[in-house]
């Protein structure tokens, strides 16, 4: 016997005055749902399925299902929909799709919106996977893509074509952390009228402004700062009611990459620390870059809001803070590059980012391993690079750390 819903409580807070709330006080609050109990944590709602009172009922809710109705989880459930709801008021979109990976993510708003014969124009430089999806996966069904250096605006407008459907960039780059200009890029789209879609991890929820600068989709992998703490694998794309209820939901819910409602609780508890968390990674990060720029043993230190950035002047502009993530160029190649991962004793060798441990990472040898030292060279994957995700510890502790295993070399 189905009890119902209770007694009215509080009804989602997704109503006119969220509008007003700034970003700190919508990652705190926003999307939530209580049951009849009036729980003030959000409920894990671990169930894959939903009862109907009746028959009848169960046919309405198959014909059209409501803002807070649900019918399997792989299609919605109520702790995944309060994280879709708090991102979405976070990123400023009116909807958001929540996903297993940051991977189900961008392959759900890719393949949820391209068909045979569409053209796609992608920055060259990109996460590992992102790369695989773009370079072999969707040339596989018929999608013709074009690679340009995300950084060069004519490169750009040669490759954006009258029947280009969508554009795909990563606002800073993994690993060599360069920044597209975003809205110069979704201008060049608009005209167009391709799809602007945006991989917005580097400049996390936090300090990015994608939706701001133009991007029509924006994707995370959740996996990263909105966890924050190395535990769940999520992701979400969050874009127009229409673009996630029409192109990506009808692929992802068939597909089968649904979020676990145990991650999205995850998910939804990491977003109430973000803005702390981001906000103090990226000043030790700010801090540990500078105090490492010109150090003997480095050929190149990369921070976006570093000054000798090539495009600090957008990084400024689109980015409130740097991120978490600066890039090392250690003079020596390899042997000198495993030789300070191994003399670490603070940072831990990890090929993840975003966690409040900080984590250092040798992407010739792991991430990227599997481009040819052509493709590596092209996207300015040195031999020494090594990227460093710095995380919550002390900032001193850290920078004492990385300056013990550079004098090691
Ligand atoms: C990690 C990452 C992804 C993939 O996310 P998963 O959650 O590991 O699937 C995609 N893009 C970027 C830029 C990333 O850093």
């Amino acid at each position: 016997m189905f009890l119902g819903p209770g007694p009215a409580r509080p009804a989602p807070m997704k109503d006119m005055t969220m509008t007003n709330w700034s970003p700190r006080t919508k990652a705190v609050h926003a999307g939530t749902r209580r049951s009849q109990y009036g729980e003030v944590a959000e409920a894990i709602y671990l169930t894959q399925g939903f009862v109907y009172d009746t028959a009848e009922a169960a046919e309405a809710r198959f014909i059209e299902t409501g803002a807070d109705e649900y019918i399997y989880a792989r299609y919605g459930n109520p702790t995944v929909r309060m994280f879709e709801d708090r991102i979405a008021a976070l990123e400023g979109t009116e909807d958001a799709f929540a996903t297993a990976s940051g991977m189900a993510a961008v392959n759900g708003a890719l393949c949820g919106l391209l068909k045979a014969g569409d053209h796609v124009v992608s920055a060259r430089a990109l996460f590992g996977s992102c790369l695989y999806i773009l370079e072999e996966l969707l040339p596989r069904y018929g999608v013709k893509v074009t690679f340009v250096d995300g950084t060069d605006l004519d490169a750009w407008r040669d490759a954006v074509r009258e029947d280009t459907k969508a554009v795909f960039l990563e606002t800073v780059a993994n690993p060599t952390l360069e920044v597209v200009d975003l809205k110069a890029v979704a201008e060049i789209a608009h005209a167009q009228d391709a799809v602007v879609i945006v991989d917005n991890v580097f400049a996390t929820p936090v300090f990015g402004h994608a939706v701001r600068d133009g991007a029509d989709v924006v994707v995370y992998s959740a996996t990263k700062h909105i966890d924050g703490q190395g535990r769940c694998l999520g992701g979400v794309i969050c874009g127009t009611t229409e673009f996630v209820r029409k192109v990506a939901e009808p692929y992802l819910k068939h597909t089968g990459g649904a979020l676990s409602p145990f991650n999205a609780w995850v998910m939804l508890k990491g977003l109430e620390t973000v803005h702390l968390r981001c906000g103090a990674q990226a000043e030790t990060a700010l801090k540990l870059a500078t105090a490492l720029e010109g150090h003997p043993k480095l050929a190149h230190v990369a921070y976006p809001h570093l000054p000798s950035h090539p495009q600090y002047d957008a990084a400024k502009r689109q980015m409130d803070q740097g991120g978490t993530v600066i890039a090392l160029d250690i003079k020596g190649g390899k042997a000198e590059a495993f030789r300070f991962l191994n003399a670490l004793q603070i940072v831990t060798i990890s090929n993840n980012l975003g966690d409040s441990k900080s984590l250092v990472t040798h992407p010739a040898t792991t991430t990227h391993q599997r481009l040819t030292p052509e493709q590596r060279y092209q996207l300015g994957i040195s031999d020494g690079l090594v990227r460093l995700s710095v995380g919550l510890e002390d900032c001193e502790d850290v920078l004492a750390d990385v300056k013990a295993a550079l004098d090691v070399i």
